[in-house]
């Protein structure tokens, strides 16, 4: 089981009192070695600009690599460029490159990159909610068009709907979104009835709905789109903010249920994409939670066999 992170995503600090902080990854990478010492860590490259401009346009990109920081600068009143920003950004979106290349030639069937600042929320144009680069569709693009894929789909179960990855994908047919989140809750999107061209799969769930409501949505509805879907690859954005102790959301989830939908979406990929997996970290911003999860989330990444 093959991790990609970089210590330049610690560089990213948005400043005091603020909940996405490099603390986060800190908790997540000494979780997963204190718990799995046979991981395979691998340091993530940059993405490359190229790379970047499939999902963005060139006017972010300029934003965050080009301008001159010499302290935290509010881009909204949640997402902040700092110095060691345009660094992070860059090694967050090369880890998930990275992984889509190793998968596709057959180094490694599943790949978690441990990596911030998270991404789902960053639209084209606009980066937003503690996000620079939507990383995880940075990746999907590069699956469909360096390696021919037709059919990948990125599966969210961050508490926050990924307002910025069906953004990218829904005209897309060759992507598929789904995602199961809180509603009401920031960015107020995701409604059943954003369905972009059929691709786009909407799960709101009430708060305090808890294990039962979630397990309910995935398997009553998300698993069995995303199976119909018979995807060639499979990304997850693994964001751990409904976990209970989570202070910014109330779905009350427990840690077991993120090992749950691990196995769930793991058989999935087995079932139509070869097992193929690419997970990136998304939220979290309880440090105990996010280390429970993160072991919960890797570990069932892990059972069977992870090379091709
Ligand atoms: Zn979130």
């Amino acid at each position: 089981m093959r991790v990609y992170s970089h210590t330049a995503c610690t560089f990213h600090d948005p400043g005091p009192g603020h909940a996405e902080r490099p603390l986060r990854l800190v908790a997540v990478t000494e979780a997963l070695r204190e718990n799995f010492p046979g991981l395979d860590w691998q340091e993530a490259p940059r993405a490359s600009r190229g790379q970047l401009l499939r999902v963005h346009d060139d006017a972010l990109l300029a934003l965050v690599l080009d301008t001159a920081v010499d302290g935290p600068m509010a881009l909204d009143p949640d997402t902040v460029l700092a110095p060691g920003s345009a660094e992070a950004a860059l090694r967050a979106a090369g880890a998930g490159i990275a992984a889509v290349d190793a998968v596709m030639h057959g180094e490694v069937r599943r790949a978690f990159c441990a990596v911030r600042p998270p991404r789902h929320h960053a639209t084209s144009v606009v980066a937003m909610g503690f996000c620079l680069f939507n990383n995880i569709a940075v990746a999907a693009a590069h699956a469909c068009d360096k390696h021919g894929l037709s059919r990948v789909a990125v599966v969210d179960f961050d508490v926050h709907h990924g307002n910025g990855t069906q953004a990218i994908f829904d005209t897309d047919p060759r992507v598929m979104y789904l995602s199961s989140h809180q509603m009401p809750l920031y960015p107020d999107t995701g409604y059943a009835n954003e369905r972009g061209v059929g691709n786009i799969v909407n799960a709101p769930l009430p708060p305090a709905c808890g294990s039962d409501g979630f397990r309910r949505a995935w398997r009553e509805q998300l698993l069995p789109a995303l199976d119909s879907f018979r995807p060639q690859m499979l990304f997850i954005s693994a964001g751990f903010d409904g976990h209970k102790r989570d202070p910014l959301a109330q779905l009350e989830l427990e840690t077991d249920d993120y090992a749950w939908i691990t196995r769930e979406l793991v058989a999935v990929a087995n079932r139509h994409g070869n097992g193929r997996v690419v997970s990136m970290l998304e939220g979290g911003y309880d440090l105990s939670a996010l280390r429970e999860c993160s072991v919960a989330h890797v570990g069932a990444l892990s059972e069977g066999p992870t090379a091709p």
